[in-house]
């Protein structure tokens, strides 16, 4: 949740992460790329459907991925996903006999390597019935040690700081708790600013020498009162200050995709408001637990925070990472 600008002057540091960035790219590319098409009949005697799946063979803990499946009947299809359901609304696909839709699903940091099943369904079907599934790999992403210093009373929050906290999490927990199933979102998602990365997500984070949770968002570079735009068309469920995340807004893109814009110095939107893709919804500011003017941009997916970079147009390169080894 915490960012800050122009932190790493190690050069080394910076040069391993890029090549770690690169080879996961280049992994995520692939396993894209050699993704089957899993083709099932749906054994119901009343229409047999043919539902097909494309999703990777594997994702790292923290990367949110895509899947797409399309189905040669009207209907809605649900996704079920380690233990949540997501219903993907079904479009008729132009350039096939068919109906195709989109989801975007994610492991959380931190989860056990393993494998998860992905399963796809009519709606309206039980769970029980059959089902297209598919075995998707959970593997370990690399993420970095980054060790900063801030003011103590962001690392030590004395208790009414931690009560407004522990209050703020919870409006958030409600935010990132939505489900609308109209999908808003579409891919590649707008960088909400054109400046590059000054810190990664996921970076394991020690503050004045005491190990915090990690950072759960993308830092990009901006000037305090540059326009801050909206990553994909939505709603916003939240603008408000909180005291780690400075001024904040919320934006629900709906199936379970919520997008944050951290630290602004300035919100130009309200709660409830219909933002569209590319709308100004704030301006970069320093708000909050920061070292310097940035924007934290952030984003989960049915409710676990995850990295936007791989969802971005034009994904801006990591150049002046501050990253410390
Ligand atoms: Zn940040």
């Amino acid at each position: 949740m915490q960012c800050l600008l122009f932190a790493g002057r190690d050069g080394r540091g910076a040069a391993r992460l890029l090549s770690m960035l690169m080879a996961y790219c280049c992994l995520a590319l692939s396993s894209v790329l050699s993704s089957a098409l899993l083709l099932v009949a749906l054994a119901t005697p009343a229409h047999a459907a043919v539902l097909s799946l494309d999703a990777p063979h594997s994702t790292g803990d923290g990367k949110p991925f895509v899947v797409t499946v399309t189905a040669d009947v009207p209907g809605d299809v649900v996704l079920d996903w380690r233990g949540q359901a997501v219903t993907v609304p079904m479009a008729a696909d132009g350039t096939r006999a068919g109906w195709t839709g989109q989801a975007i699903l994610a492991v959380p940091l931190d989860a056990k390597p393993g494998t998860e099943t992905l399963r796809a369904r009519v709606a309206g079907q039980p769970k029980a019935a059959a089902a297209v599934t598919r075995a998707i790999a959970v593997v370990r992403a690399a993420y970095p040690e980054q060790r900063l210093t801030v003011e103590g009373k962001y690392v030590n929050p004395d208790k009414a700081a931690l009560d407004r906290h522990e209050a703020e999490r919870a409006r958030v927990k409600a935010a990132l708790a939505l489900r609308t199933p109209e999908r808003l979102w579409a891919l590649p998602m707008e960088r909400p600013v054109p400046g590059d990365v000054s810190s990664l997500f996921g970076l394991r984070r020690v503050f004045n020498g005491e190990p915090r949770a990690p950072h759960r968002g993308l830092d990009l570079r901006g000037e305090a009162g540059e326009p801050v735009n909206a990553c994909a068309a939505g709603r916003v469920v939240l603008a408000e200050n909180h005291y780690f995340a400075g001024n904040s807004v919320y934006i629900d893109h709906g199936m379970g995709v919520v997008s944050m814009y951290f630290h602004l110095s300035a919100m130009d939107v309200a709660p409830g408001q219909t933002v569209a893709r590319d709308q100004v919804i704030g301006r970069v500011g320093s708000t909050g637990r920061v070292t310097g003017p940035h924007l934290h941009f952030g984003m989960a997916v049915l409710g676990d925070m995850v990295d936007p970079q791989v969802l971005l147009e034009n994904a801006p390169g990591d150049t002046g990472a501050t990253t410390r080894e």
